[in-house]
């Protein structure tokens, strides 16, 4: 089962009571100004192509190499939560997955001794090891200033366990919380888009319309719809209103068919609508499981393709399969597991299936002889999952262009009016941004 380290959420997103606590250089844009280095000099570079936001950026890379990194000690009030926030990428992540660099916020006291950080007031930590990741990726970290703390610096050194990086940084940030809970975000219906600073919103929208893809090519764009199946007999209002909006926009959308919906005898007309939509060639079905099933055994949560057993998991991506050719006349090409959960034996199940050419959001590193499309965490229409939000997907918009391919999931049976503005406001950019929008089965056959 693949499940992303600490990472993701918030960022741009304002909290109740976070104060920005100014971090010198924190973009790099002044070079190494600010920040110390304690080991080679060639381990900690500043490059046009680290850059994430503005125009230079940190790279780390050594092979392997001992050295710390430590920025300016910024003033902090003992008991106080402090935030951490910082993007980082890897042109080697297919390589190896763990950059070897770790990220930790170190508190000392006013004669400069380090002293352990007390817990955050938010469910944080104020140590991460870096991963290499594909696309440029959000940490946060946080940690409470403990009692005799005068000041908090950001350190990155070497893990000590191999070749470091190469690893990009750029963009760290500081706040201090006043202690105030994390908001809860429910799932289901209710829940309003999360507020985002409007300056910071103009200043990423500015941004990327003076640089729109750093010099590269407009994005391929993969609309990554998932849980459709029939309603009674047809096809749910939601659901038609997504194709109908494709089809005025002139773009190709995905939808991820769940086996045990389109199962039942009296479909008939979800049959046909599927079938035209599917020969239109403006929307591609595919295999989002057979039941979509979770379950617990113990504390454990084992779902349809990650954790359920090898003969399981092969029954039901054969019967999905089978359901497709028999049912709607068309075989699945590509795949989307439920809860995007899948662990190896999913890979030698889809090794040896040959309908399925292209795994969104797979293990690139495990690719099962498909086409792999690898996830961004930071690139999304949902951020919270259901909930649209354009403004998180303009600031990891803004830190990953230039990237060949972001595949955009969502979940239309749950988006009423205020979600719909969003997910609308997102594809509009996106054709403003002149992005290819395409099927996952036109990766199919490339390596
Ligand atoms: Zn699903």
């Amino acid at each position: 089962m693949k499940i992303l380290p600490l990472l993701l959420l918030v960022g741009g997103t304002l909290c109740a009571g976070e104060i920005p606590l100014p971090l010198p250089n924190g973009s790099f844009e002044t070079g190494l100004d600010s920040w110390k280095l304690d080991g080679p000099a060639s381990v900690a570079t500043i490059q046009a192509d680290a850059a994430m936001l503005g125009v230079k950026g940190l790279c780390i890379q050594g092979d392997p190499v001992r050295f710390s990194l430590t920025s300016a000690a910024v003033p902090v009030t003992p008991g106080k939560t402090y935030k951490l926030n910082f993007w980082s990428s890897s042109t080697k992540a297919l390589e190896q997955p763990q950059s070897n660099v770790d990220a930790k916020l170190v508190f000392r006291s006013a004669d400069g001794k380090e002293i352990a950080a007390a817990p955050a007031s938010i469910r944080k930590w104020p140590v991460a090891m870096v991963a290499n990741t594909f696309f440029a990726e959000e940490y946060t970290m946080a940690g409470a200033a403990p009692e005799g703390a005068a000041t908090l610096e950001v350190k990155l050194s070497s893990s000590g366990k191999g070749p470091v990086g190469p690893v990009n940084f750029d963009d760290f940030s500081l706040a201090e919380l006043d202690g105030a809970p994390e908001p809860q975000i429910a799932e289901g219906g209710g829940h309003p888009v999360p507020p985002f600073d409007p300056q910071l919103l103009k200043t990423l929208e500015d941004e990327i319309k003076a640089a729109p893809y750093r010099g590269k090519q407009p994005p391929k764009i993969v609309i990554k719809l998932d849980d459709f199946g029939a309603a009674g007999s047809g096809v749910h209002a939601r659901w038609k209103k997504v194709a109908d909006y494709a089809a005025a926009k002139g773009i190709k959308v995905t939808f991820g068919i769940i086996g045990t919906r389109i199962q039942g005898d009296n479909i008939a007309d979800f049959v046909a609508w599927t079938k035209q939509q599917h020969d239109s060639g403006r929307i591609e079905f595919w295999n989002h499981g057979f039941d979509h099933a979770e379950r617990k055994d113990g504390n454990k949560r084992i779902m349809e393709f990650g954790g359920e057993p090898y003969e399981h998991q092969k029954q039901h991506m054969t019967d999905a399969n089978t359901l497709a050719r028999e049912k709607l006349g068309f075989p699945y090409v590509s795949f989307g597991a439920p809860f995007n959960a899948t662990d190896e034996n999913t890979v030698k199940v889809l090794a040896e299936d040959p309908d399925i050419k292209v795994w969104m959001y797979g293990d690139p590193r495990n690719p099962a002889g498909k086409k792999v499309l690898i996830r961004c965490g930071t690139v999304t229409l949902e951020t919270p999952t259901l909930i649209p939000n354009y403004a998180a997907f303009i600031e990891g918009y803004a830190h990953n262009r230039g990237a060949e391919y972001f595949v955009l999931q969502g979940h239309p049976a749950g988006w009423g009016d205020d979600r719909w503005e969003q997910f609308t406001k997102i594809v509009e950019f996106l054709i403003a941004q002149k992005a290819e929008f395409v099927f996952a089965s036109d990766f199919a056959g490339k390596s």
